[in-house]
């Protein structure tokens, strides 16, 4: 079985006239409920506490209040908080441990989550780049709780992932791999010479590639998945704003290379258990079919 988590509650996270804006969560929620029957996992709204996994308190307290003491951006003007954002971003990161729990339960294999905002831009002392609080760091950190000991996050976004880098910089029980275009946001982070510090030297991989990267050479970065870490679960950072028809890369991936690379990932987990989180993906036609193309593979064995 396939879960699937979407909730109405991410549209009051309103970012007005931003790119990262709740047509996006929509839409693929319409087409998923056209065309697939998947198992539906309830959010949830865990408590502010839960964030001190990967988050400084400080930070969360100050993203709790920020609306109500007029702060209207996180970071450097990318990040929108509106007078909802702080709850549904806490949906969002803790709803993500439900999912965890129904793959402990064995209700569901694999997972797709229709989550936003999205995360895996948001450090241990701050958010930026859309995100407020690191989805997939949260969940993994979970993970680890519910007995999945070591976790592999994969990042195929166009950008890199530099809070959930940060978050698992040192550690050797989450491994952090990332594909990302080199001339892109979030700039001087995700080099490939930045492979972890103390005991999480060799479990950060970036691999950042040129401008314009086209199919066959983006693909054959997805053969240097980590052989010799030996994971208990896989979690994907997808975003789907290194597609052709996106607005802010110059990747130039096409949809069925899209599915290859899917189809790459699913067969190097093998058994163990997938969830897909949203990331990016900011054309509504390109990511509709997107996520669309990831389910297909995804339900297809
Ligand atoms: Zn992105």
């Amino acid at each position: 079985m396939i879960g699937y988590m979407y909730d109405h509650d991410f549209s009051l996270h309103d970012t007005g006239e931003h790119i990262e804006i709740n047509l996006r969560t929509e839409s693929i929620d319409e087409m998923v409920q056209e065309k697939y029957e998947l198992f539906h996992i309830p959010t949830r709204v865990g408590d502010k506490d839960e964030l001190s996994a990967v988050h400084d308190s400080g930070y969360v307290d100050w993203v709790e209040s920020g609306y109500d003491n007029d702060i209207r951006m996180i970071a450097s003007s990318d990040t929108i908080l509106s007078a909802k954002s702080y709850n549904v971003a806490l949906k969002a990161a803790t709803s993500t441990k439900n999912v965890i729990d129904a793959f402990k339960q064995g209700v569901i294999s694999r997972a797709f989550l229709n989550l936003r905002p999205p995360g895996h831009h948001a450090e241990i002392i701050t958010g930026q780049g859309f995100c407020i609080f690191n989805n997939v760091a949260l969940m993994a950190r979970y993970a680890q709780d519910a007995g999945y000991q070591r976790v592999l996050i994969i990042d195929f976004d166009v950008h890199h992932g530099n809070g959930t880098q940060d978050i698992f910089y040192d550690d050797d029980s989450v491994f952090y791999f990332s594909t990302h275009e080199k001339n892109n946001y979030p700039y001087f982070v995700g080099d490939e010479s930045e492979t972890g510090r103390g005991d999480g030297i060799g479990f950060n991989k970036n691999i950042a590639y040129k401008d314009e990267i086209e199919d066959e050479e983006f693909l054959a970065l997805y053969d240097a998945l980590p052989e010799d870490f030996d994971f208990d679960i896989v979690l994907v950072s997808a975003g789907y704003d290194l597609m052709n028809d996106e607005y802010i890369s110059s990747a130039q991936i096409s949809f069925d290379a899209l599915s290859q690379m899917v189809r790459k990932i699913l067969n190097f987990t093998g058994d163990k258990p997938i969830a897909f989180l949203l990331e990016g993906g900011y054309n509504i036609d390109s990511l509709v079919q997107s996520v669309d193309v990831t389910l297909e593979q995804m339900t297809a064995d």
